[in-house]
C-alpha cells in the first residue's frame, strides 16, 4: 500500500499503460483521476475500480485550458495531488515533406506540449504542499530515430530533455521528475502494427528478450518512481524495454 492517502492524476489512463497504471496506483491505495479523451474506456475503467476512489475526467489534452482545469480540479475533487503521471500520447507515420503540419502541430501538443500544461497547473499545487512526484511517458523513439516517425521523435526527445531541466528546477521543492521510456509495450498503440505484415516481427527481432512488454510491466515502473522506494530518484530516464536499447544492432 505504497500510495495509500494519495492522489494522483493520470491522463492516458482509459488505456494501455495509463490503465494499467491506475490499476496499481488504485490497488496500492491511492485515489486516482483518469484524464482521458475515450469516455467509453474511462468509465469502465473507473467503474470497474472502487467506487469513490476513482475518478474519470473527460479531457483532449491538446486543449490546454481544458487540461489545467483538469488538473485543478482532481486537487480540489480529493483535497491534495501527490502524483502526476502525464502518460497521454498518440504516434503518427510520415517522414519531413511527407508530414502534414497539422499532424505535425497535433502530435506535439498531445505528446508534448500537454506535459507542459499539466506540469505548469500541477507543481505550485505540490510546491504548496511541500512536494510531489511527476513521471513523464517518453519513448525509447525519444532516444534515437526511428524511420519516418519525425514528429513521435522530436516530441519523446523533447519529453526526455523537459523531465531532467525540471527535475533540477523543482529539486529543492521536494518534487522529483522523472520520465519512463518504455520500448515496445503491446497495446492499442501498437495494434497497428501487428496488422501491418512482417513489421512486427522486424521489431520483435531487435528486442534480445524477444517479445513485447506488458502495460502491467510498465506500470510496476511508474509505481517504483512514483512511491517512497525512488525518494532519491529524480531526472532520471527509467528505459524498459527489454534490452532494445542496449545493443549496438549488430546481428547475434
Ligand atoms: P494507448 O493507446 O493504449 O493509450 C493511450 C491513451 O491516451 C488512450 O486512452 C487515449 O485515449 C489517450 N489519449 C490519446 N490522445 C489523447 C488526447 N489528445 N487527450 C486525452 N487522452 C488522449 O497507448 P499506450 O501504448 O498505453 O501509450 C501510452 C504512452 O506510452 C504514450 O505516451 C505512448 O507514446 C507511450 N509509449 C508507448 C509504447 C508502446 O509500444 N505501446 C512505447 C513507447 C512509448
Amino acid at each position: 500500500m505504497r500510495f495509500q492517502d494519495k492522489v494522483a492524476v493520470v491522463t492516458g489512463g482509459a488505456s494501455g499503460i495509463g490503465a494499467a497504471t491506475v490499476r496499481l496506483f488504485a490497488a496500492e491505495g491511492a485515489k486516482v483521476v483518469v484524464v482521458d479523451m475515450n469516455e467509453g474506456l474511462g468509465h469502465a475503467l473507473t467503474d470497474e475500480l472502487d467506487e469513490g476512489r476513482t475518478h474519470f475526467i473527460r479531457c483532449d489534452v491538446s486543449d490546454r485550458v481544458a487540461l489545467e482545469a483538469a488538473v485543478k480540479d482532481s486537487h480540489d475533487r480529493y483535497g491534495r495531488l501527490d502524483i502526476l503521471f502525464n502518460n497521454a500520447g498518440i504516434g503518427c507515420f510520415g517522414k519531413t515533406p511527407d508530414l502534414d503540419p497539422e499532424v505535425w502541430e497535433k502530435v506535439i501538443a498531445v505528446d508534448l506540449s500537454s506535459v507542459f500544461y499539466a506540469c505548469r497547473a500541477a507543481i505550485p499545487l505540490m510546491r504548496a504542499a511541500g512536494g510531489g512526484v511527476i513521471v513523464n511517458t517518453a519513448s525509447i523513439s525519444g532516444l534515437a530515430g526511428d524511420y519516418g516517425f519525425t514528429a513521435y521523435n522530436a516530441a519523446k526527445g523533447a519529453v526526455i530533455n523537459y523531465t531532467r531541466a525540471l527535475a533540477i528546477d523543482h529539486a529543492r521543492e521536494g518534487i522529483r521528475v522523472n520520465a519512463l521510456c518504455p520500448g515496445l509495450i503491446d497495446t492499442p498503440l501498437t495494434a497497428v502494427a501487428k496488422q501491418m505484415s512482417g513489421v512486427l516481427d522486424v521489431w520483435l527481432e531487435g528486442i534480445p528478450m524477444g517479445r513485447a512488454g506488458t502495460p502491467e510491466e510498465m506500470a510496476k515502473v511508474v509505481a517504483f518512481l512514483a512511491s517512497d522506494d525512488a525518494s532519491y530518484v529524480t531526472g532520471a530516464i527509467m528505459i524498459a524495454d527489454g534490452g532494445a536499447t542496449a545493443g549496438t544492432g549488430q546481428p547475434d
